[in-house]
């Protein structure tokens, strides 16, 4: 591949603003070409992009800029940005040269043009699958690590509840319970799911929502005792079951709401007075604001996934145009693990 050289760039583009569901024809695949030359001037670094993560805030990015919370809004008509893994092809950046390997926000495209490379982080152990920093290795990873250890700040015997538990977030709290020496469960949507979490992943126990007709009631059958740690990665009713069974000085990392994102008219919570009664301690946090301990994070999980004390499910897709079914998948429960696209393998 040289320098200067003109190719096609295969991309995914947001179609419309989302209103209601999320659905694949939000998205739209396009073909454009690429110089592979950065800008004269600029520090910026051209990555050809190997994979792309599938995660559940994309949609919320893909709200209007009038009805985005917080998050910025895509721009309709460009070029959808996620995180992915990626190989440097161009470099203009005095840290990154031509074949290093990154991960971090790129294009849903071929190759992408990346600006500020500062926020590429290099990969330092491709002996290990490389689709692993989309997941538990990469932003996923990262959020179980500070939701788990630093919000939570869990303790050895503790009662420990993870929803969504078979996703790309959950699958690794429930270890991390584990490995703190926590009774663990829960909660996912199919009973391949409920299998998954209790034969791989280690779960004490672990229960289908979709049928239960009573989830406070589930909770009460899996946590006689209570519950001390959620790790909300839901919201709605099970937000408001779980506040009834929490136990005195309980915390809740509020990591994700994914019952809320697709919804026209959010669910309102009734059981938040628990918060006072029982001294509960409930704190949203955003991984972002912590890559400062990244590299702290991927020595720990590098060390556990080498010596087999932590395992991760991946859901693989091939190809760039089918991950908008990919994402749409992952507010279905389709995904059985981390969701990620192949858009070439080096
Ligand atoms: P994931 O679990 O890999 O995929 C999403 C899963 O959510 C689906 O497979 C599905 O599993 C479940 N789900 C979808 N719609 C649902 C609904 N209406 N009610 C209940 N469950 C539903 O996703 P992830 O990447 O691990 O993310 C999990 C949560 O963490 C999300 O809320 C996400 O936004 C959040 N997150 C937060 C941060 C942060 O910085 N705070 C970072 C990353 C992720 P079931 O089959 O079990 O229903």
């Amino acid at each position: 591949m040289a320098e200067g050289e003109v190719r096609p760039n295969k991309k995914v583009v947001l179609r419309n603003y989302v209103n209601g569901f999320l659905q694949e024809s939000d998205m739209v695949a396009a073909t454009d070409t690429v110089r592979l030359e950065v800008p004269h001037g600029w520090t910026a670094v051209i990555v050809k992009n190997l994979y792309l993560s599938c995660d559940p805030y994309m949609c919320l990015r893909m709200a209007s800029p009038e009805e985005s919370i917080e998050f910025p809004s895509f721009v309709v008509g460009s070029v959808m940005i996620g995180y992915g893994v990626s190989k440097v092809v161009v470099s203009r950046h005095k840290d990154l040269k031509v074949g290093d390997l990154v991960w971090g926000m790129i294009g849903w495209e071929e190759y992408s043009l990346i600006s500020d490379p500062d926020f590429l982080m290099k990969i330092n152990h491709p002996e290990l699958p490389l689709s692993y920093y989309t997941g538990i290795l990469g932003m996923p990873g990262m959020t179980a690590y500070i939701g788990f250890y630093e919000l939570c700040a869990p303790k050895k015997g503790e009662f420990v509840f993870v929803s969504a538990a078979s996703g790309a977030v959950g699958q690794l709290v429930g270890q991390f319970a584990k490995m703190t020496g926590c009774y663990v469960v829960g909660s996912a949507g199919s009973d391949e799911k409920v299998n998954l979490l209790m034969e791989k992943f280690g779960f004490d126990d672990a229960f289908n929502y979709k049928k239960e007709q009573d989830l406070n009631a589930a909770l009460k059958r899996c946590f006689p005792e209570g519950i001390d740690i959620y790790f909300e990665n839901v919201g709605g009713a099970m937000l408001d079951a779980v506040l009834l069974n929490m136990r005195i000085s309980g915390r809740i990392a509020a990591c994700g709401m994914i019952s809320q994102y697709n919804t026209e008219k959010l669910e309102g919570v009734h059981n938040l007075m628990n918060i006072v009664t029982k001294r509960l301690r409930m704190e949203g946090f955003v991984v972002a604001d912590h890559y400062s301990k990244y590299r702290e994070f991927e020595e720990m999980v590098v060390q556990h996934l080498k010596s087999k004390e932590i395992t991760y499910v991946e859901d693989i897709t091939e190809g760039l145009e089918s991950a908008p079914a990919a994402l749409v998948g992952l507010f279905k429960g389709q995904n059985v693990g981390k969701k990620l696209v192949v858009v070439a393998r080096e």
